[in-house]
């Protein structure tokens, strides 16, 4: 299913620390508060923690939600919506 998931072994070794229930992968909606507007980031590939929700997002990830918020925060837009579905 995913090609992401081999990096980080600590993401799929341990529990979540929240509830100890299991993390599973999963896809989360990130939502980014910029003061004047705000970025949704959907489909974003996440462990996902079966009992509680909590979600834990990939160092890769992480990366590219950061490029998406700053071209959002250049065009100063007051809501962005965009879909991290891999094409
Ligand atoms: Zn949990």
């Amino acid at each position: 299913m995913t090609s992401l998931s081999t990096q980080h072994s600590a993401l799929s070794t341990t529990n979540c620390p929240l509830c100890g229930g299991d993390k599973a992968p999963g896809k989360t909606t990130m939502t980014v508060e910029l003061g004047y507007g705000i970025v949704v980031i959907r489909d974003v590939p996440a462990k996902v923690c079966a009992l509680c929700g909590a979600d834990w997002i990939d160092d890769a990830i992480a990366g590219k939600i950061e490029n998406i918020v700053e071209e959002a925060r250049k065009k100063h837009s007051q809501m962005e919506v965009i879909s991290l579905k891999a094409s």
